[in-house]
């Protein structure tokens, strides 16, 4: 990666650290995604009980394999017959493992959901929520962070799910009421009341949508 870039990358996410800090959240930088792997594996101790939602780039850091091939126990909701249960059993975890779909310089998240199981995690049950969020993600303010959840996430998300809705056919947001819209909750996080609950990676990297 140029140079600059890495160092336009590392200036900007300590400004989304502090932004994070003033919220009740901590942030940490990673330069890598090996760098990205060995902290949030330093966060989760084994034997912890792990769920995730949307996580495509803790898939991509190589966090999700290294999980389920260790001494935790990984609650698996694609494996899982019962949707309901995994569900609840999310709920419960020790920790939930997302992502966002865009991220404010002040570290402010936005996530879009159609089920509601995500951002429901986000907001309560897990004891800790751990983010991986590449610099890709980080918008300018909540306005830039909401056409970017909904012209540049949601799109791709449709795309990938095969969803019937505008922005899969488009590219961009028609503002739906599609029966397949993925755009059902918009969950915007500005503050954790509970200290130590919240912890936001940010990747040097391009990761997820
Ligand atoms: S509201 Fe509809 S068109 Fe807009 S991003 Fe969501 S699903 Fe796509």
């Amino acid at each position: 990666m140029n140079e600059n870039i890495v160092k336009r990358n590392e200036l900007l996410a300590q400004r989304v650290i502090k932004g994070l800090s003033s919220r009740n959240m901590t942030g940490y930088y990673a330069e890598s995604r090996e760098a990205a792997l060995s902290l949030a594996l330093s966060l989760i101790p084994e034997g912890s009980s792990i769920a995730m939602g949307g996580a495509m780039s803790a898939h991509e850091i190589g966090l999700v394999e290294a999980l389920k091939n260790g001494s935790y126990h990984f609650i698996d909701r694609d494996a899982m017959a019962d949707k309901r249960a995994a569900m609840l059993a999310a709920y419960d975890a020790d920790f939930f493992l997302t992502s966002a779909n865009a991220m404010t310089e002040d570290g402010v998240m936005v996530n879009i959901d159609g089920n509601a199981n995500r951002v429901s995690a986000i907001a309560n049950g897990p004891k800790k929520v751990i983010c991986i969020v590449g610099m890709n993600k980080i918008c300018k303010d909540l306005d830039g962070a909401m056409k970017r959840a909904r012209n540049v996430a949601a799109p791709i998300n449709a795309q990938r799910f095969g969803l019937s809705t505008p922005c899969a056919k488009t590219g961009a947001c028609m503002d739906c009421k599609s029966p397949d819209t993925i755009c059902c909750q918009f969950l915007i996080t500005r503050f954790s009341r509970h200290t130590d609950r919240i912890h936001v990676i940010l990747v040097n990297d391009a990761l997820g949508f």
